[in-house]
């Protein structure tokens, strides 16, 4: 039997937009009723210290930071819930969620907030071996492998920023990079570089995680010489980038070639009246906690604003 609830302002997902959201959405008295996703507070859940949100002079960790949202927003009124949107139906004046495929829920303004996930390679050895010495966050998991030789492969910001943390627990940090520069921004490269623990292999690629039940080596391979080679380890660490969390959005709403939610300029407003998309899920150029933080706040005063002339009319 299906449970269907009106609400008048739902929100999807609780990283800094989702909540950011919520807690101006709640304000404007519009009764929030927000759904957490899998991972409740997003992907700063998987960080450690975060020195670049302002009003932190002292940095926090990223798992501390977000439940201070989640209180703030708790406080003000938000109606936090834990589970996950897995079908929608943009088609009407209002709009249908289903929450873990049975609550229904038909809401007069949706954000969505869903942010975005880590990639991965794509080789059967790396998700057969997932959990097992392969992991996409080397925050969470790098300290199983406190004293041993691990493998990263990656060339951005958080590529680096894993294998700095990486080499502090680890005596080597192979770094697979695929081109023969990094994407990293200035300051992060040259500690890489800077770090003895660290060697970068460039123009390589992870071809083969070796290992039965757990991670025992990685077989390499120069993208420009066509050499292999197998090196000894016992964590892979995947760090490539992430895809934004839209896949059940797209029947209705606009997405660009990425799947980033497409929206208006200057606005939170999406190809569907009453509703609106923030965060990573539609950001592919800045992706921070603080202009995830930004486009919340913005997409619940574009809400308020549309509940506002959908109820005078
Ligand atoms: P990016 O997209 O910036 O970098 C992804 C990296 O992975 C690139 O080097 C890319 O190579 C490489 N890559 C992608 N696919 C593959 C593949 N199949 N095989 C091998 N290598 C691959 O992602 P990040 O997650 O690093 O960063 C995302 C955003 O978050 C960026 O804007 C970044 O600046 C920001 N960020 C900021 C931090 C901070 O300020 N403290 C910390 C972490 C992230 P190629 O370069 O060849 O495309």
């Amino acid at each position: 039997m299906s449970d269907i609830e009106k609400v008048q302002c739902l929100i999807i997902g609780s990283g800094p937009a989702g909540y950011t959201a919520a807690i101006y959405a709640a304000r404007a008295n519009l009764s929030p009723v927000l759904y957490t996703g899998m991972e409740m507070g997003g992907q700063l859940t998987q960080t450690t210290e975060v020195e670049n949100f302002p009003g932190y002079p002292k940095g926090i960790m990223g798992p501390a930071m977000m439940d201070e949202f989640r209180q703030q927003a708790e406080n003000m009124g938000t109606d936090i819930r834990f589970g996950v949107a897995t079908k929608v139906d943009f088609s009407g004046t209002l709009h249908k969620v289903w929450i873990d495929d049975t609550k229904e829920i038909h809401a007069e303004s949706v954000i969505l907030a869903t942010g975005a996930t880590a990639k991965r390679l794509g080789l059967e050895s790396e998700q057969r071996l997932n959990g097992k010495g392969v992991s996409a966050c080397a925050v969470c998991d790098g300290f199983f492998y406190r004293g041993k030789p691990v493998s990263i492969v990656g060339g951005g910001d958080t590529a680096c920023e894993d294998a700095l943390y990486l080499a502090n627990l680890c005596p080597e940090v192979h770094m697979l990079v695929r081109r023969d520069e990094l994407r990293a921004s200035k300051v992060m490269q040259s500690r890489v570089l800077k770090n003895e623990r660290i060697k970068i292999y460039w123009n390589t690629e992870a071809e083969e995680v070796l290992g039965d039940d757990e991670v025992e080596g990685l077989r390499i391979k120069n993208n420009k010489t066509n050499e292999t080679q197998i090196l000894t380890i016992s964590g892979f660490f995947v760090a490539i980038g992430h895809t934004p969390n839209s896949s059940i959005f797209k029947p209705f709403i606009d997405t660009n070639n990425q799947g980033y939610v497409i929206t208006k300029p200057k606005s939170t407003e999406t190809n569907v009246k009453g509703v609106f998309a923030c965060g990573d899920l539609q950001d592919d150029k800045y992706r921070q906690a603080v202009s995830a933080a930004g486009t919340g706040c913005m997409a619940a005063l574009d809400a308020e604003r549309y509940l506002g002339v959908l109820h005078e009319g």
